[in-house]
């Protein structure tokens, strides 16, 4: 049985994100673990809705095995994975919160962006 309070991080795999992530995800969502699913460029990924098997499976692990009630799901500045204007990767994120909201998997679902001095912040 996990101890503590677990959320879920779907994101970039890029390393300059994870820990500005993982932190705000902690103090704004009182959480004490971040499960982290990583692909480059995710956000562009997730909002195509397309070859999502492998998240899914990966975010219904966190959510069953360590009662994660809430999905981060980001994009970040001077991502090599998804080469896009902030305005597009905004869009982006917001469509992967409806996507990911579709899933019906009971849990809160959040967008965030992490700016070009690796602040996060909800969109
Ligand atoms: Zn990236």
């Amino acid at each position: 049985m996990a101890e503590g309070k677990f959320g879920t991080s779907v994101t970039c795999m890029d390393g300059r994100i994870q820990l500005p992530l993982a932190k705000w995800i902690k103090e704004n969502y009182s959480v004490d673990f971040v499960d982290t699913i990583t692909e480059p460029g995710v956000d562009k990924k997730v909002a195509e809705n397309n070859d999502l098997d492998s998240i899914k499976a990966k975010v219904g692990i966190s959510i069953n095995a360590h009662k994660s009630g809430l999905i981060v799901v980001s994009g970040h500045h001077d991502c090599a994975g998804n080469p896009v204007s902030e305005e597009e990767h905004i869009s982006h994120i917001k469509k992967c919160v409806d996507v990911i909201t579709s899933w019906n998997l009971g849990v809160k679902v959040v967008g965030a962006w992490v700016d070009d001095t690796w602040n996060v912040r909800t969109v």
